[in-house]
């Protein structure tokens, strides 16, 4: 998909428009198959909360991806989607008991973060098997946004309850069938990740009945040149080799699965806006495009850094500018950011924006969410409609004050 096709999509489907080239997130998802090819039972589950539109999620069973999933809806998503429900593995936190047993009936493998659900789920559920996620409190990545691994994080069971977690197993009798981590966002440094394996490893020696070990995600794409990101070769040799040893004294070929979310959609994803206004004040030079943190929040959250481009004056000298959102809040998406000059009606791109950019997009003053096209196979697909003003008001329900103030 070239910027051309970027701007042929933009004329055909407006904007601001979400588009997603299938072939880079096929490419990651081969990427990544390749590097753990030394593995002989891999499994990827895409996390559907990066981006869940139900043509991304078709296209992920399509390249034999399996879905992680964090609520009872993605669950209902990754059905809908055709996806088995044994291929499906619900990793929630904070949810009640009753979702976890709704989600289970629907044959889904649960995923259970801590020990209060663990020991009703296994007084209830004795024969269900469940996986426990666990937090190794290593510290992945410095946000700590987006660190989860580590000893304040609400995420997993901490590795100083094994003991507690061991009882609640054996007076339940309950089937504990996987052990999971998920550290954080970013993986770094090899070393760090590998040190938490070994803690998952640790943890695993307890279990006798596991069927797989379920090492997260992390993976760290480049955001902009020169950035840092993991080597999932490096990663894919050295746990490879390390989880076959541990196969070998647990006695027992166990599945290795991954979780990626980011590592898979994240560079398929291109923004496409149009600057409304070219505004010049006493200090800078502010370019304001038909979006905000409505539409993409992530600089404004995690203060991500979101390449952008002037797809249509790429050659145009380079100035400096802030560029900002049309939302009554300040919603910088970058500053002092150099692009080729900029023109009142230019279609700016927010690259790597496939991960976490749509999947947390609101409705905030009452604008419309984008529509979504996937580029696939050399041509534009909708796979999602923009909005319009029947979706605003759709659940909202108009109260007549007249008349109730007349039956006063
Ligand atoms: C969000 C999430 C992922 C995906 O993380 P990425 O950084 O997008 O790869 C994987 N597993 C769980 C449990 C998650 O919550």
């Amino acid at each position: 998909m070239t910027d051309n096709d970027l701007l042929n999509v933009a004329s055909e489907y407006g904007n601001p428009v979400y588009v997603y080239d299938s072939a880079k997130i096929a490419s990651q998802y081969k990427r990544l198959t390749s590097a753990f090819n030394g593995i002989e039972d891999l499994r990827i589950n895409y996390a559907t909360k990066a981006l869940s539109n139900i043509s991304i999620l078709k296209l992920m069973r399509q390249l034999g991806s399996g879905l992680d999933t964090v609520s009872i809806q993605e669950v209902q998503l990754g059905l809908a989607a055709g996806f088995e429900p044994q291929s499906i593995i619900y990793t929630p936190n904070g949810v009640s008991l009753k979702e976890i047993e709704a989600v289970a009936k629907m044959g889904v493998q649960i995923n259970i973060d801590n020990l209060s659900l663990l020991e009703q789920f296994g007084a209830r559920h004795p024969t269900t098997p469940v996986c426990i996620r666990i937090n190794p409190h290593v510290m992945a990545g410095g946000n700590s946004n987006i660190s989860v691994g580590h000893i304040d994080s609400k995420f997993g069971i901490s590795i100083h309850q094994i003991p507690h977690l061991l009882r609640i197993v054996e007076i339940t009798q309950m089937n504990i069938n996987g052990i999971h981590m998920h550290t954080g966002s970013d993986i770094l440094d090899i070393g760090v990740f590998l040190y938490a394996a070994e803690i998952l490893f640790d943890t695993a020696k307890h279990f006798k009945n596991l069927e797989f070990l379920d090492f997260g995600s992390g993976f760290k794409v480049p955001y902009q040149k020169n950035d840092i990101e993991t080597n999932v070769e490096e990663l894919g040799d050295k746990l490879s080799t390390r989880f076959n040893a541990f196969c070998k004294e647990y006695g027992k070929d166990l599945q290795l699965i991954f979780e990626p979310g980011k590592f898979l959609v994240s560079e398929a994803g291109h923004f496409v806006t149009q600057v409304n206004v070219v505004k010049q004040t006493t200090s800078t030079v502010f370019a304001q495009v038909d979006s905000g943190f409505n539409h993409l929040i992530r600089p404004m959250l995690y203060g991500s850094h979101h390449q952008i481009e002037n797809l249509s004056n790429p050659s145009g000298k380079e100035r400096f500018y802030s560029v900002v959102g049309y939302i009554c809040e300040t919603d910088t998406f970058a500053n002092n950011r150099k692009i080729p000059e900029i023109t009142e009606g230019d279609l700016l791109v927010f690259r790597n924006s496939g991960a976490y950019c749509f999947s947390m997009a609101s409705n905030y003053n009452s604008r419309y969410r984008p529509a979504e096209v996937l580029w696939h196979e050399g041509k534009a697909h909708l796979i999602r409609k923009r909005e319009t003003f029947e979706d605003i008001l759709h659940n909202q329900v108009e109260m007549a004050f007249s008349e109730m103030h007349e039956k006063a």
